[in-house]
Protein backbone atom coordinates (compact mmCIF):
# COMPACT_ATOMS: atom_id res chain seq x y z
CA UNK A 1 0.00 0.00 0.00
CA UNK A 2 1.04 3.83 -0.66
CA UNK A 3 1.78 5.86 2.15
CA UNK A 4 0.09 8.49 2.86
CA UNK A 5 2.42 10.39 4.01
CA UNK A 6 5.45 10.03 2.00
CA UNK A 7 3.97 7.90 -1.29
CA UNK A 8 6.39 5.02 -0.61
CA UNK A 9 5.15 1.56 -1.68
CA UNK A 10 5.00 -0.71 1.25
CA UNK A 11 4.16 -4.29 1.70
CA UNK A 12 0.52 -4.96 1.89
CA UNK A 13 0.88 -5.96 5.93
CA UNK A 14 3.65 -3.39 6.76
CA UNK A 15 2.24 -1.47 10.32
CA UNK A 16 4.81 1.14 9.86
CA UNK A 17 6.60 2.97 7.02
CA UNK A 18 10.00 4.14 6.78
CA UNK A 19 9.29 7.56 7.20
CA UNK A 20 7.34 6.97 10.60
CA UNK A 21 3.87 6.74 9.44
CA UNK A 22 1.82 4.05 11.64
CA UNK A 23 -0.62 2.40 9.46
CA UNK A 24 -2.95 0.98 12.17
CA UNK A 25 -3.61 4.31 14.22
CA UNK A 26 -2.82 6.49 10.99
CA UNK A 27 -0.73 8.86 12.61
CA UNK A 28 2.90 9.80 12.75
CA UNK A 29 5.37 8.02 15.09
CA UNK A 30 8.96 7.47 15.50
CA UNK A 31 9.89 5.76 12.32
CA UNK A 32 11.43 2.07 12.99
CA UNK A 33 15.07 2.72 10.60
CA UNK A 34 16.41 5.66 12.06
CA UNK A 35 19.98 5.73 11.65
CA UNK A 36 20.97 9.26 13.50
CA UNK A 37 18.33 9.54 15.99
CA UNK A 38 19.78 12.33 17.77
CA UNK A 39 18.90 14.38 14.71
CA UNK A 40 15.48 13.73 14.51
CA UNK A 41 11.96 15.20 16.65
CA UNK A 42 11.28 18.82 16.80
CA UNK A 43 14.90 20.22 18.37
CA UNK A 44 17.71 22.41 17.39
CA UNK A 45 17.09 24.76 13.96
CA UNK A 46 13.43 23.48 13.87
CA UNK A 47 12.30 24.03 17.56
CA UNK A 48 13.82 27.80 17.28
CA UNK A 49 11.70 27.95 13.55
CA UNK A 50 8.51 26.80 15.63
CA UNK A 51 9.52 29.04 18.19
CA UNK A 52 9.76 31.86 16.01
CA UNK A 53 6.93 31.06 14.08
CA UNK A 54 3.95 30.80 17.47
CA UNK A 55 5.80 33.60 19.56
CA UNK A 56 8.61 35.49 18.34
CA UNK A 57 7.69 36.78 14.76
CA UNK A 58 4.06 37.55 16.27
CA UNK A 59 4.95 39.35 19.10
CA UNK A 60 7.06 41.29 17.02
CA UNK A 61 4.85 42.65 14.77
CA UNK A 62 2.66 42.99 17.22
CA UNK A 63 4.96 45.65 19.19
CA UNK A 64 6.14 46.70 15.35
CA UNK A 65 2.39 47.76 15.23
CA UNK A 66 1.71 49.45 18.32
CA UNK A 67 4.61 51.83 17.98
CA UNK A 68 4.09 53.07 14.51
CA UNK A 69 0.62 55.27 14.22
CA UNK A 70 0.80 54.19 10.55
CA UNK A 71 -0.33 50.96 11.32
CA UNK A 72 -1.97 50.86 14.72
CA UNK A 73 -4.06 53.49 13.25
CA UNK A 74 -4.93 51.71 10.24
CA UNK A 75 -7.86 49.12 10.57
CA UNK A 76 -7.24 47.09 7.09
CA UNK A 77 -3.30 46.93 8.49
CA UNK A 78 -4.53 45.42 11.65
CA UNK A 79 -6.29 43.21 10.24
CA UNK A 80 -3.51 41.83 7.93
CA UNK A 81 -1.23 41.97 11.21
CA UNK A 82 -3.74 39.52 12.71
CA UNK A 83 -4.37 37.67 9.49
CA UNK A 84 -0.24 36.90 9.42
CA UNK A 85 0.11 36.17 12.80
CA UNK A 86 -2.80 33.73 12.94
CA UNK A 87 -1.02 31.96 9.83
CA UNK A 88 2.33 32.09 11.54
CA UNK A 89 0.95 30.63 14.69
CA UNK A 90 -0.82 27.76 13.12
CA UNK A 91 2.15 26.73 11.08
CA UNK A 92 3.82 26.55 13.90
CA UNK A 93 1.91 24.62 15.81
CA UNK A 94 1.76 22.26 13.56
CA UNK A 95 5.18 21.38 12.95
CA UNK A 96 5.69 21.36 16.72
CA UNK A 97 2.94 18.60 16.47
CA UNK A 98 4.76 16.88 13.66
CA UNK A 99 1.38 16.69 11.92
CA UNK A 100 1.81 14.87 8.69
CA UNK A 101 0.21 18.01 6.29
CA UNK A 102 2.22 20.43 8.49
CA UNK A 103 4.67 20.78 5.75
CA UNK A 104 1.92 21.12 3.35
CA UNK A 105 1.19 24.16 5.37
CA UNK A 106 3.91 25.14 5.34
CA UNK A 107 4.53 25.53 1.67
CA UNK A 108 1.90 27.42 1.52
CA UNK A 109 3.11 29.56 4.44
CA UNK A 110 6.28 30.53 2.38
CA UNK A 111 4.52 31.01 -0.65
CA UNK A 112 2.41 33.40 1.33
CA UNK A 113 5.07 35.24 2.94
CA UNK A 114 7.06 35.55 -0.62
CA UNK A 115 4.25 37.45 -2.18
CA UNK A 116 4.03 39.83 0.75
CA UNK A 117 7.50 40.52 0.15
CA UNK A 118 7.26 40.99 -3.41
CA UNK A 119 3.93 43.32 -3.24
CA UNK A 120 6.09 45.14 -0.57
CA UNK A 121 9.07 45.56 -2.52
CA UNK A 122 6.77 47.06 -5.34
CA UNK A 123 5.09 49.13 -2.59
CA UNK A 124 8.35 50.62 -1.30
CA UNK A 125 9.00 52.03 -5.68
CA UNK A 126 5.31 53.82 -5.15
CA UNK A 127 6.49 55.64 -2.11
CA UNK A 128 8.52 58.56 -4.02
CA UNK A 129 12.70 58.00 -3.97
CA UNK A 130 12.51 61.34 -4.51
CA UNK A 131 10.68 63.15 -1.63
CA UNK A 132 10.97 60.53 0.93
CA UNK A 133 14.20 58.43 0.11
CA UNK A 134 14.89 57.54 3.73
CA UNK A 135 11.33 55.27 4.36
CA UNK A 136 11.77 54.50 0.41
CA UNK A 137 15.06 52.83 1.12
CA UNK A 138 13.58 51.57 4.65
CA UNK A 139 10.81 49.77 3.39
CA UNK A 140 12.66 47.92 0.71
CA UNK A 141 15.36 46.61 3.03
CA UNK A 142 12.94 45.64 5.12
CA UNK A 143 11.11 43.40 2.22
CA UNK A 144 14.35 42.71 0.76
CA UNK A 145 15.87 41.20 4.19
CA UNK A 146 11.82 39.31 4.46
CA UNK A 147 13.23 37.73 0.80
CA UNK A 148 16.02 36.44 2.47
CA UNK A 149 14.61 34.59 5.29
CA UNK A 150 12.09 33.04 3.13
CA UNK A 151 14.61 31.78 0.99
CA UNK A 152 16.88 30.41 3.88
CA UNK A 153 14.14 28.78 5.63
CA UNK A 154 12.82 26.96 2.64
CA UNK A 155 16.32 25.68 1.63
CA UNK A 156 16.58 24.70 5.79
CA UNK A 157 13.83 22.32 4.90
CA UNK A 158 14.52 21.20 2.03
CA UNK A 159 18.18 20.44 3.07
CA UNK A 160 17.82 19.37 6.92
CA UNK A 161 18.42 15.73 7.60
CA UNK A 162 16.40 16.67 10.99
CA UNK A 163 13.10 17.20 8.91
CA UNK A 164 13.40 14.36 6.57
CA UNK A 165 13.69 11.90 10.12
CA UNK A 166 10.96 13.77 12.07
CA UNK A 167 8.45 14.37 9.10
CA UNK A 168 9.28 11.50 6.81
CA UNK A 169 10.26 14.04 3.38
CA UNK A 170 12.20 17.57 3.29
CA UNK A 171 9.92 20.37 2.27
CA UNK A 172 10.32 19.93 -1.76
ZN1 LIG B 1 5.91 6.90 4.53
Amino acid sequence: MDCPNCRLVNPPDAERCDCGYDFPTATRKEPYTNNDPSLSGVGGWLLFFCISLTILDPLYSVIQAIGDPRISQNGLAIVMILCIAGFSIYTGFLLRKVRPDALKVLKGYFIFLFALACIGILGSFAVSFTTDTLTAIESLATQAARLVSVAIWALYFKKSRRVRNTFGRNLF
